[in-house]
């Protein structure tokens, strides 16, 4: 597999590792809109969540508690967003499933 954060995974391509377990990895993202930035992947190429199946439900259940564990870590007592954008129309440039974790300012709702 040859996508980009497949590539993170398995090093290929550096990143600033923020969290890993046998499931996922979390890295910072490269182009940061918020103080905190965190993307937050499985290891198991998954193109989007539109593409999960019913056998993925533990991993996405663990994805999220990751998120909420680096956000716990990162001290952002003021709240924080979680993102999982989707396909073309839901913004999605990875084709690779990643839980964006956002924080350390206000967010704006509704998003753009
Ligand atoms: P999305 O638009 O939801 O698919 O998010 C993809 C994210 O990956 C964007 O926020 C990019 O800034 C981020 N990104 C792209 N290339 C890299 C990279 N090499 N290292 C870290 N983050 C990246
Ligand atoms: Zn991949």
């Amino acid at each position: 597999m040859s996508c980009l954060f497949c590539k993170i995974i398995d090093g290929t391509i550096p990143s600033a590792p923020v969290y890993q377990d046998d499931q996922c990895y979390a890295f910072a993202d490269i182009n940061p809109q918020a103080p905190v930035h965190v993307l937050v992947v499985p290891r198991e190429h998954i193109v989007s969540i539109a593409e999960s199946e019913a056998e993925h439900r533990g991993l996405l259940g663990h994805l999220l508690w990751a998120a909420a564990n680096i956000a716990r870590a990162k001290n952002l007592p003021k709240g924080y967003r979680l993102v999982i954008n989707t396909g073309e129309d839901g913004g999605q440039t990875v084709d690779h499933l990643h839980v964006h974790l956002l924080g350390g300012r206000p967010m704006h709702w509704p998003p753009g």
